[in-house]
């Protein structure tokens, strides 16, 4: 029976009950699964401290002897088993505790196996007293005659990711009957000669290896292997899709008649910037060209991509086509909803608006207005992807904040749009470090605005406390400039997901401050309140008189965080700044600085957590996007960084994008010299891989 086919139940010591566990709680189910639960960490349990020499208050190892056992209880509660190890430089009582249980004898297997006179490996925590010392057991190993074959001391062991209800030890003996069952079957993917290109070991021995290595250099060779597999697969993935867009020919035909494009660009209240224009000319020669765009536009917050992606829309409408701009939330999209109609509303385009929330019959005239091509430019979330939504004729998809939305979902919008290929272009602000960029975005061509419209000038950030902040913002508005505060809360009685709230007291909310505030500190300037429970109509309505500058100050939730564009708001006061991550925290300070007057963001914040520290610091030593998304990556990891669920980067297991760099180039290479040599064997290893769409489009090679 092949590995992936056998499942877990049959190892000895699982029952149905166990396999039920292990399937629902850790995803293994078959003896595949369970061999590539991969370790989290492995500890060094190799050589043995002698009894003499054991520190106090650490974990270590000791091998000995065993010369006397006994139980007892521990107060009410618990049980102990101890046992004296002697191992001829000293001794030491060794005990293993347990929660009494009324009902059968927890020290039964102890009692049975550990055995004056035998020998035993451990390892726990040292104590010691004026008299003795103790070690608390936390793994043992009994040995045996032959003394091979240690499992869980004596070694380097390893530990796994698990769920509360299983040991390590109980895992590592499932891992080790497994492989020592099964490991024959698992059969090598890469010819020899990849093997041998690339320094790689076999997948035998990665497989054993990874779990119960010899040495730390025979782990890493083992890892080295495993992850070279999981890039290898994610990048097949990447060549053989680019390869595929490289042969096709778009179905329809964009043509530059300027019809709509010189009006709007005359309409603009501003130029656009060098930068603008160039990316705008890379946009239209893709665009014009009978190759379809696979484009990735990156510019820092306020550089002014907006105006771009509507340069693009505008040129496929003039071609007689739909375009969408796809956005990953409802907030951001209707932003973009309400700054596109306000940049197009003289010309004669219909702007449609569609997300999840919507009332059904509000929902299903804009699909109508969809499918019967009578809307132009359609701006929504993710639910543009869902089944029922036909689109006429649409040539051109913009996906904003593009690390949210993967592959996938760009090939299922490819598909929605009735011809074979559509113009694709994303958008994002959070520039990906370039060498990272090339490898994963390698099938696709980068354009970058670089430099911020003129007369920007640098935002000043600090950190003040309240009453200063306060003063400094009537300071302000005196000077005629109005201010944003935030948030972290709507009311008072939501709940915030858990995370470490800051020592002075509880959380303010954006509703009870506004009418607090309005009533004292600002009573004499007029305060207004938006967030994310009104109505689309009730924002914009209160946006627009924010921007007429009927309120001074803008009380708010993170609503505010993107697309907001009020050039006369200098101050973005942010309350609780701990609260944020800081990808946040620097699209909020993006919400001033839009016009040629100093702004300011001000930092809120008593905590005295290290990590929010740590992210107060960055923010105030630098308003550099790039910097700060470099930044963000250190703190939050990979996974976050671009968003798990959503995020067209697999969730590698024992790969990391960062620290491995090295191996995804080589895999980049492979997966290209794969694909010209040796096709078969690259399909074949793609079928493997768990993927709708190639599943799809396998066949059509
Ligand atoms: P991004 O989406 O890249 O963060 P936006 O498209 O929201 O930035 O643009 C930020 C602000 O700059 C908006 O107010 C926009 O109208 C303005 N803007 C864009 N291009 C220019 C320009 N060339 N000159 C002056 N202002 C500009
Ligand atoms: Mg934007």
């Amino acid at each position: 029976m092949s590995i992936e086919n056998s499942p877990v139940q049959y190892l000895k010591g699982v029952g149905e009950k166990i396999s039920k566990k292990l399937s629902k709680q850790l995803g293994v189910k078959t003896v595949a699964d369970l061999l590539y639960h991969f370790p989290r960490d492995w500890e060094d349990r190799t050589y043995p401290t002698k009894i003499s020499e054991l520190k106090t208050n650490q974990t270590q190892t000791v091998r000995g002897k065993i010369e006397i056992t006994s139980t007892g209880f521990y107060g009410k509660r618990l049980l102990f088993f101890k046992a004296v190890i002697t191992d001829g430089t000293g001794s030491i009582n060794a005990v293993w505790i347990r929660h009494y249980m009324r009902k059968y004898d927890v020290l039964k297997s102890l009692k049975d196996t550990i055995k004056v006179g035998s020998e035993i490996i451990i390892t726990g925590s040292v104590k010691s007293d004026l008299w003795e010392k103790t070690i608390n057991v936390s793994e043992h190993d009994l040995i045996s005659n032959t003394e091979e074959d240690m499992t869980h001391t004596n070694r380097i062991v390893p530990l796994y990711p698990l769920t509360s209800e299983f040991t390590n030890r109980f895992f590592r003996g499932l891992v080790k009957q497994a492989l020592s069952k099964h490991v024959g079957f698992f059969s090598e993917s890469l010819p020899k000669k990849y093997l041998e290109k690339y320094g790689l070991c076999g997948i035998k021995q990665a497989i054993r290896d990874i779990h119960f290595p010899g040495s730390f250099a025979d782990k890493e060779k083992a890892r080295n292997r495993l992850a070279f597999d999981e890039f290898l697969s994610f990048q097949l993935k990447m060549e053989f899709i680019k390869q595929k867009m490289m042969k096709e020919v778009k179905e329809f035909k964009n043509s530059l008649t300027k019809e709509l494009l010189t009006s709007f660009r005359i309409n603009l209240p501003f130029k656009f910037t060098p930068a603008q224009k160039r990316v705008i000319s890379e946009i239209f020669d893709d665009m014009l060209s009978p190759r379809p765009m696979n484009r990735l536009l990156q510019g820092d917050v306020g550089s002014g991509k907006t105006v771009v992606a509507v340069s693009a829309m505008l040129l496929a409408k003039e071609s007689g086509y739909q375009s969408v701009l796809l956005a990953p939330t409802e907030i951001l999209a209707e932003q973009h909803f309400l700054t596109v109609k306000r940049l197009l509303k003289d010309l004669p385009v219909k702007v449609s608006y569609v997300v999840g929330k919507m009332a059904k019959s509000k929902k299903l005239a804009v699909k109508k207005a969809i499918s019967s091509g009578s809307a132009d430019i359609i701006i929504g979330t993710h639910v543009l992807l869902e089944e029922e939504m036909k689109f006429k004729n649409l040539s051109l998809v913009v996906i904003d904040e593009q690390h949210r939305f993967g592959v996938d979902q760009r090939m299922k919008m490819r598909k929605k749009s009735g011809f074979k290929t559509v113009d694709l272009l994303l958008m994002t602000a959070t520039p990906i470090p370039r060498t990272l960029g090339l490898t994963l975005y390698g099938d696709m061509s980068i354009s970058t605005i670089d430099e911020l419209p003129p007369g920007r000038i640098s935002i000043k950030t600090l950190e003040m406390t309240e009453e200063n902040a306060y003063n400094f913002v009537k300071e302000r508005i005196r000077y005629n400039e109005q201010v944003f505060i935030v948030y972290p809360l709507v009311g008072d009685s939501e709940k915030l997901p858990a995370r470490p709230v800051r020592s002075g007291g509880p959380l303010k909310s954006a509703i009870k401050e506004a009418e607090n505030l309005g009533k004292t500190v600002f009573k004499d300037f007029s305060v207004g309140l938006i967030h994310g429970r009104m109505k689309l109509e009730e924002k914009e309505k209160i946006m627009s008189a924010f921007a007429d500058k009927k309120y001074d100050i803008l009380i708010s939730t993170t609503v505010i965080e993107v697309g907001i564009d009020i050039p006369n708001a200098t101050v973005m006061l942010i309350e609780h700044a701990e609260r944020y991550g800081l990808a946040t925290l620097h699209q909020l300070r993006g919400r001033v600085g839009r016009s040629d007057k100093q702004s300011y963001c001000i930092l809120l914040s008593d905590t005295k957590m290290e990590r929010a520290r740590e992210r107060i610091r960055v923010l105030l030593s630098t308003t550099d996007g790039f910097k700060i998304a470099e930044e963000d990556l250190r703190f939050r990891g990979p996974g976050e960084f671009f968003g798990t669920e959503q995020s067209g980067i697999p969730e590698f297991r024992i790969g990391n994008i960062f620290t491995d760099m090295a191996i995804l180039r080589k895999t980049k290479d492979c997966a290209r010299e794969m694909l010209m040599d040796n096709p078969a064997l690259a399909i074949s290893m793609l079928s493997k891989v768990s993927d709708d769409f190639l599943k799809n489009n396998l066949t059509t090679v």
